[in-house]
């Protein structure tokens, strides 16, 4: 996909362009905001620019040629001088052979596929480009490793950091990097983008809201429900549950959820074979989490703000049900469980048990329920 086709991210490529042409290209760049909003194509078409040796001018927007020795080498995926770093490179680590894939960015692979790499000059192009994604994930061992290249890149080195939470990342990282942010895409692009005939309008727009404006996100979601991982019953089920919830449902519904986030998984696995088998089963279940935060979020919208536009707009009933047990400080707290029990799972303890005790947490209320 050219860099002028990317979809509805105009403020960070009209930034680019504007440093491409007025060659103030800098040599480190980080590219943040949420999961899914297209900052790793951005930083892989920036990349194909930057390396391009006949770049297309156009007006006033500028982009690779797609047809040079360079184009060519990387839509092949075997460029000289571009490389791709994130965390499961490990493996392929002098020591990382049968390691575990990684939940932090270990510093073995910053030491030896930018730090050991980035004084080999360019082979092909006259520029170096790494991309590191889920930059957010680098421990300070990791960062302070990183930052020797930062702090005194070859001239013709261009670093890109895909990074959620710029906040995760040094003072000194930051300050040696420009910061490109992407926002969320519009919802009705999003729909618009996901229309396929397996999908109801209402699923696709359930999952455009939960996403929250995370096209890619969006997408996967869309992919895994046509591939039957039944997402959307399964939040219909959630929602019809949390409605009428008591503490005797809270280790069935947890049992349920974790034979879902399994079947989601498995799914999962089978339509991104390169990701890493730890992270697919955490990301399903976070998939079920976000279901259940939506759910509060939107208790407390009709509870503070009635009329609000929520995302499970085709389960009004079940949301003023939840909205009667729970007062909106009360759904805060429950969402703050929530996002512990997100953290929680990130340090990969007992996910069982966790879940349970999140669900035991969200059958308490100090409101009387037998009127419902
Ligand atoms: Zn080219």
């Amino acid at each position: 996909m050219p860099l002028k086709d990317i979809f509805c991210q105009e403020k960070a490529i009209s930034a680019i362009q504007c440093s491409f042409a007025g060659d103030k290209v800098a040599h480190a760049y980080i590219f943040a905001g949420p999961d899914g909003i297209g900052k790793f194509t951005t930083a892989k078409e920036f990349a194909k620019l930057l390396l391009c040796k006949n770049p297309v001018r156009k007006g006033d927007f500028t982009d690779s040629c797609s047809n040079c020795a360079s184009c060519q080498a990387f839509d092949a995926g075997s460029h000289p001088d571009f490389e791709h770093v994130y965390k499961e490179l490990l493996e392929f680590t002098k020591e990382g052979k049968n390691k575990e894939p990684p939940f932090e960015f270990p510093i073995d692979v910053v030491r030896e596929f930018v730090l050991d790499k980035v004084s080999q000059r360019p082979a092909l192009s006259t520029r170096r480009v790494f991309v590191l994604t889920e930059a957010e994930k680098l421990n300070n061992e990791s960062q302070n490793c990183l930052l020797k290249v930062l702090e005194e890149p070859p001239a013709y080195c261009c670093i890109i950091l895909i990074c959620t939470r710029p906040d995760k990342l040094l003072p000194t990282i930051r300050s040696r990097c420009q910061i490109l942010r992407f926002g969320p895409i519009n919802e009705e692009k999003i729909i618009e983008k996901l229309r396929h005939p397996g999908l109801s309008e209402k699923q696709i727009k359930f999952f455009a809201r939960l996403t929250d404006g995370s096209l890619g996100l969006a997408g996967t979601y869309s992919q895994l429900e046509t591939a039957e991982a039944n997402i959307y019953e399964t939040k219909t089920y959630i929602l019809d549950t949390l409605a009428n919830f008591e503490y005797k449902n809270a280790l069935e519904l947890a049992e349920t959820i974790q034979k879902q986030s399994k079947e989601i998984a498995a799914i999962w696995a089978k339509l991104a074979p390169a990701t890493s088998a730890n992270d697919i089963k955490r990301k399903s279940t976070v998939i079920i989490l976000q279901i259940i935060i939506s759910a509060l979020h939107d208790a407390m919208l009709a509870n503070v703000a009635a009329g609000s536009q929520i995302v499970n707009f085709d389960q009004s009933e079940q949301v003023k049900r939840i909205a009667l047990r729970f007062s909106p400080e009360q759904a805060a707290q429950k969402i703050a469980e929530c996002f512990k029990t997100l953290h929680y799972l990130e340090s990969s303890v007992n996910e069982r048990l966790i879940l349970e005790q999140l669900l035991l947490n969200l059958a308490e209320t100090d409101r009387i329920t037998s009127e419902l």
